[in-house]
């Protein structure tokens, strides 16, 4: 049985089409600069990677040349194969505990979030209508970023602001990387041999948050109302002083959108550093001796630290230490700066495993305190299995 995930962007569409048997991915794409001029494509496929420059004006027009090349590729032979299509949904509210069948009510109720998430839910809308136009017999189903943090307790969730912002206006934390998380936690048990456990999940990618978890539960996490705040990102400034805000839109004459655009594309590894969003251009500057990438990768790690040190306090210890995600999966230099100031934790690192990089292994030594393991996210396959379980139901 095949099904496909989907995760639209406002000018992005990313797609993974797995056969459930086997729980393999057969093909994935990327379709990038949808409408933009220049936009383009690529598929891998049994190993090949096929790219392709075509005028993509909308998403609609995107799905369609998907779904058309997935024929003329030998990928599929026919649509009927793909029985399930699963969306990664940016925001479910407080209502959507788990994911959901897209019916009309919940496309309505969706619609109604869009304030939480302006800039994805309209291009997750974008997405599940170019599909339902496409495949219009094929059931959908909504996997929200936001339903693993459901489970945060009151004290955790809400904001010491006048309780009427919450009352009113819906303002909690909400917490994102839902997905990712839920993905990491079927991981551990295996890892760590039980069922129960106190986990600290590290999703370090351009967007990156960190959850505290307890036996599969989410009790914390650094994202909140929005994903802005937590820990330090590629461009998001992660938490800082609201009081900021109005200074800075004072003495440059901004408006609040532009200031809030500073904090979300400006900022973090970007701002610091002055070069780069990316990590590995932050640690080539290191490198090379540059200050402010020096300061960017301190910052960061230090950020990344300060969660993981009030989790273990809030979870009352813990039995595992995931990094997830690109940064954490690959940046083996930022993994060993993190593990080092956790020393008096009693984390130990093993240096050699540590080396590897993007794959599953155990990097603490055998004396640590804490089990530290590199564990790659599958966010794809968690929404293509949360769909099959809903189709299926
Ligand atoms: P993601 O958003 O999960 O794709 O993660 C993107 C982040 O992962 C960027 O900061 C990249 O620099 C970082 N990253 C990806 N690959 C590597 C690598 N091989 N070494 C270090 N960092 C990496």
């Amino acid at each position: 049985m095949k099904i496909m995930s989907i995760n639209a962007g406002s000018s992005s569409l990313k797609f993974s089409l797995f056969e459930m048997d086997t729980k393999t991915c057969i093909a994935s794409g990327y379709f990038e600069r949808v409408t933009m001029e220049g936009s383009f494509y690529t598929i891998k496929y049994q190993g090949e990677k096929i790219r392709e420059e075509v005028d993509m004006p909308n998403h609609m027009i995107a799905v369609e040349i998907l779904l058309d090349r997935l024929g003329s590729l030998d990928i599929i032979q026919s649509l009927d194969e793909i029985e399930g299509v699963g969306h990664r949904l940016a925001h479910g509210s407080s209502k959507y505990k788990s994911s959901a069948l897209i019916t009309d009510e919940l496309m309505e109720d969706f619609k109604s979030y869009t304030e939480l998430a302006p800039l994805h839910i309209p291009a997750n809308i974008l997405g599940i209508e170019a599909i339902r136009k496409a495949l219009p017999d094929v059931a959908m189903v909504g996997v929200f970023d936001t339903s693993f943090h459901q489970t945060l307790d009151v004290t955790k969730y809400i904001y010491p602001v006048p309780y009427e912002w919450y009352k009113k206006y819906g303002i909690r934390k909400y917490g994102f990387h839902g997905t990712s998380y839920r993905y990491i936690c079927e991981q551990i048990p295996r890892l760590l041999g039980k069922d129960e456990y106190k986990a600290i999940i590290c999703h370090l990618g351009s967007g990156a948050s960190i959850a505290a978890v307890k036996n599969g539960k989410c009790i914390d996490t650094s994202m909140g109302f929005t994903p802005v705040v937590g820990v330090m990102m590629g461009t998001r400034s992660g938490d800082i002083d609201p009081s900021i805000l109005p200074f800075i839109m004072k003495k440059e004459d901004k408006t609040i959108e532009e200031v809030m655009d500073d904090l979300n594309k400006k900022s973090g590894f970007l701002g610091l550093s002055e070069c780069s969003n990316d990590f590995r251009d932050i640690y080539k500057g290191v490198q090379e001796g540059s200050e402010q990438c020096q300061l960017a990768f301190d910052k960061f790690v230090q950020t990344v630290v300060n969660y993981i040190a009030t989790y273990y306090v809030e979870l009352d210890g813990a039995d595992v230490i995931c990094f997830t995600a690109g940064l954490g999966e690959n940046a083996s230099e930022a993994r060993c700066a993190i593990m080092e100031k956790l020393s008096c934790l009693g984390v130990r690192l093993d240096q050699k495993a540590n080396e590897v990089r993007g794959e599953e292994i155990k990097i603490s030594s055998d004396d640590s305190s804490i089990l530290c393991f590199v564990v790659p996210t599958n966010e794809e396959l968690m929404i293509a299995e949360d769909t099959l379980s809903l189709i299926g139901e």
